[in-house]
């Protein structure tokens, strides 16, 4: 794959101990929705034992104008660099990879089942589902802890009013724990959440990404179900 120098555009704040990071699209630069790049900092100031090399989801969709990456801002070496590199500054890409990409069989839905920071994925594909009004039934089931702690979680409800064949279920799995208000799901996504939506568990082609825990627990589930693993695909964020 190629590698580019690209260039920090903007950063902000998108949750509670949460960063997206926007960098400028190389001229002739595309990707697939769902797909990852492998960002190397260059000359860091500072490094640690896992290196200067993370992998993050391309979180925009291929339409949008810039490159964005979305983390949790944890106390690692790449990450403090990341967090306080000025803009302007560029990072060493290395991009597309990955085969976490939407199906092609457009009367076969695809559900989602995205863990905190897992949404990324989730992000770009629904977002250019959207954009190019693909036929697919799409199910996004996006459990966070609190509503604080959700990426993203306005744009993808938002989403639904563009494309009448998408459904946001957003979950909280602690409440408890939150100022905010939540009229949505609670609890961890289970066969009788999925089911209340789905209907029939052994129609969809599932998409699971999270942390490690997290997706084990997702496949588990599924296959207790019934589920064909044929139908499942997963992408485990590695380090959370
Ligand atoms: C395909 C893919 C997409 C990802 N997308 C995102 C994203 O959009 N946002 C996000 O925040 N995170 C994403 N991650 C996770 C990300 O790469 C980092 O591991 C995570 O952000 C934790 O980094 P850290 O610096 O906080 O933690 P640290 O624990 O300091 O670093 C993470 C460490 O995890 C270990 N590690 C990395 N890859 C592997 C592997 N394949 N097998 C075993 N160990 C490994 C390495 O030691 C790595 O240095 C993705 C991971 C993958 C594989």
């Amino acid at each position: 794959m190629p590698v580019y120098n690209v260039k920090l555009i903007r950063k902000e704040d998108i949750a509670d101990g949460t960063m997206a990071f926007y960098f400028e699209k190389p001229e002739g630069f595309s990707h697939k929705a769902g797909q990852y790049a492998d960002l190397t900092l260059i000359d860091p100031q500072q490094t640690d034992a896992e290196g200067n090399v993370r992998t993050f989801t391309l979180a925009n969709a291929p339409y949008e104008d810039a490159l964005m990456f979305a983390t949790r801002m944890r106390d690692s070496a790449f990450k403090r660099e990341l967090k306080t590199m000025p803009i302007g500054a560029e990072i060493s890409l290395d991009a597309p990879h990955g085969t976490f990409t939407l199906h092609n069989k457009t009367d076969v839905p695809a559900v989602f089942l995205t863990g905190g920071i897992g949404l990324t994925p989730a992000r770009s594909i629904i977002l250019q589902a959207a954009h190019d009004k693909l036929a697919h039934k799409i199910y996004l089931f996006d459990s966070n802890k609190r509503p604080e702690d959700a990426v993203f979680l306005d744009e993808l409800m938002a989403a639904q009013h563009d494309n009448p064949n998408y459904t946001f279920i957003g979950t909280m799995t602690q409440m408890e724990k939150s100022k905010c208000s939540w009229d949505g799901e609670t609890g961890l996504i289970d066969e009788t959440m999925l089911t209340k939506y789905v209907g029939d568990l052994n129609v969809p082609i599932y998409y699971i990404v999270g942390p490690q825990g997290m997706v084990y627990a997702m496949v588990e589930m599924l296959l207790t179900a019934g589920v064909d693993d044929d139908n499942i695909r997963t992408e485990e964020f590695f380090g959370y």
